[in-house]
Formats: C-alpha cells, structure tokens, sequence
C-alpha cells in the first residue's frame, strides 16, 4: 500500500496514484481526514478529498485505503473506499471499533503509539466480535524513551502476531521512522521478518508536502523500494 500521507488536490494524488501504480503498489493510501497533533496544522481534505482519492484509484486501476476517525462518517467513507484505516490515536477508541464491527469493509487497524502487543488484539477482537472478520493489523511504531526516530518500529511485533493470531500483519515504516532514508531498510527488515506487507508514505514532491514531508519517499525512491523488495521476498521465499 502506497500514497501520500494526505490528499492535498486532484493534481497530488492522482500524480501519487499513478506513480505507485507504475512502481507495483496494490493498493492507493491517501489521508482524507487527518489526525493532525494541533489543530492548527491542515487537516485534510475530508469528503472532497475523499472523492478525489477514490477517482485516482478507478483512473489507474488501485483500491483505496483511508482513515476513519469519527464514528459519524462511516458510511459516507465506507461508500468510497475499499478498505477503512484505524489511526493509532484512535486504536483503542473502543465506540468507534465496535461500530467497524458492523461495516461490510476490511479494517486496517493500526497499533496505538502505546498499546501492547495483547491490547492491540483485543482492540481487533472489538471488531471482529461484531462480525466483521476482514481486519488486517499494522505496525507502526511505538514511543519509546528514542528521540532520534519519530517512533521505535517493533519488528518483534511480526513474529510474535504471525504465532498469536490468523490476521495478516503489515507494517508502516514511515509512522514507524518518521525518516525518509530510513524508510527503504525498515520496510526491507519487515519483509525479511513475515509481514504480509508494507505501508509506505509517498508524495511527489515531498519538499511541498502539507503533512509528514520528512517521512515521505519521493516516485524514484519508492520504485527502488520496490526493486527491493522483490528481492528481499524471493530470499525469504516470499512474492510481491
Ligand atoms: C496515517 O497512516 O495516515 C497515520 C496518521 O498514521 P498513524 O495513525 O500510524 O500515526
Ligand atoms: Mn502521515
């Protein structure tokens, strides 16, 4: 899964789309609504940048993942993309969880900055207990008392879900890092590791980016990722 942190105009992220399209991505990310530390920062595009996501998706052939951080806008979001994001602030925002439980969409549910690896499962098990069983877990780093990275990426994680639960693990290592040249290793590691994938920040021009501009690959660096990773997969007996 690849696309810029936020949808920022039709020009950016149908620019996004296609450039992950080209490089092999398989699915668009693109944050619609935004769960920004202020709330003077941009906060995303909401429902327009919503429909802007979901056509650059239909235009290059790529179903679309984005955030759902307010019970109220569900349905509206669940009626435009194919799969719904729980960020990591709301990961135990057990309301809004329960009523993904009711949705007809795969959930990808991200790992609270703070949450155990046992909480993190249960917070799975709040939708899954409703009866939506589609739930994909995302590792993106924790806070620990590191500074030099924007979060500590727990690669013990993979191993540890692969043995404790069915539900396939992806791992974000641009939350994880908060880093641009540390992107490309951490996503490596992850795959040598087990993920079942990677979710990676990609912009077309990060320098101009609203949100996460330091975390966020530009086309050619995502495409030798990508290389990469096809490399990296074959070595572990894994595909692309
Ligand atoms: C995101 O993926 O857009 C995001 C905000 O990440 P996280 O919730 O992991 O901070
Ligand atoms: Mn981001």
């Amino acid at each position: 899964m690849a696309g810029p942190c936020a949808i920022e105009s039709a020009g950016q992220i149908q620019r996004a789309a296609e450039v992950v399209k080209a490089a092999g991505a398989n699915m668009l990310r693109g944050g619609a609504f935004k769960p920004r530390t202020s709330p003077y920062s941009f906060q995303g595009m909401e429902h327009d940048g919503l429909l802007l996501l979901e056509q650059a998706g239909r235009d290059v052939g790529l179903p679309v993942v984005t955030e759902v951080m307010d019970p109220h806008d569900i349905e509206r979001i669940a009626e435009h993309a194919d799969m719904l994001q729980v960020g990591a602030r709301n990961a135990q925002n057990f309301s809004l969880l329960r009523r993904l439980g009711k949705v007809n969409k795969p959930i990808l549910l991200k790992r609270g900055m703070s949450t155990k690896l046992d909480e993190f499962l249960m917070a799975a098990e709040y939708i899954l207990s409703g009866g939506n069983t589609k739930v994909v877990l995302c590792e993106r780093g924790i806070r620990t008392f590191e500074t030099a990275t924007r979060n500590t990426l727990d690669l013990n994680a993979i191993p540890l879900l692969k043995d404790w639960t069915h539900l396939p693990i992806i791992v974000d290592p641009s939350h994880g890092t908060g880093t641009e040249s540390l992107v490309i290793p951490m996503a490596l590691a992850a795959i040598a590791a087990g993920a079942d994938g990677v979710m990676i920040e990609v912009h077309p021009e990060p320098e101009k980016a609203l949100s996460d501009g330091p975390q966020q690959l530009r086309p050619a660096r995502f495409a030798e990722l990508m290389r990469a990773l096809r490399r990296v997969a074959q070595a572990v007996d894994r595909t692309v």
